[in-house]
């Protein structure tokens, strides 16, 4: 199991501890199963809610815009958990995977600031 598995099976424990109900379809990016949190359907290892195609890219340009505010909240909360995590660990190894994964958020933080218009 590679570390990015790891992390999703985390990521997806967490959704049905919060109660998301696990769906029999996949994710069309990933193939891993699509959780129902709420109204949303979410891929807990692409990390972002999944809209169900519509063929019109200008339409799915704007669901992409319509998600940016909350993709950004969703990435600056695994940050501050993320923080959290490297606070509280001191296995060298696993500092690394985490800084590895914080430089990642930050960096789809930044695409996003740069993706407003
Ligand atoms: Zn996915």
């Amino acid at each position: 199991m590679t570390d990015k598995d790891d992390i999703s099976v985390k990521k997806m424990a967490d959704l049905l501890h919060r109660g998301a109900t696990m769906l029999a379809d996949a994710c069309p990016i990933c193939d891993s199963p699509l959780f129902k949190v709420g109204e949303d359907i979410y891929c807990a290892k692409c990390d972002r809610r999944i809209v169900y195609a519509k063929s019109e890219e200008a339409v799915e340009t704007q669901a992409v815009k319509t998600l940016i505010p909350e993709l950004r909240e969703t990435l600056i909360k695994k940050l501050k958990k993320l923080n959290e995590l490297v606070e509280s660990e001191n296995d060298v190894e696993a500092l690394t995977r985490l800084a590895n994964l914080m430089v990642l958020l930050l960096q789809s933080l930044n695409r996003l600031e740069n993706m407003k218009e």
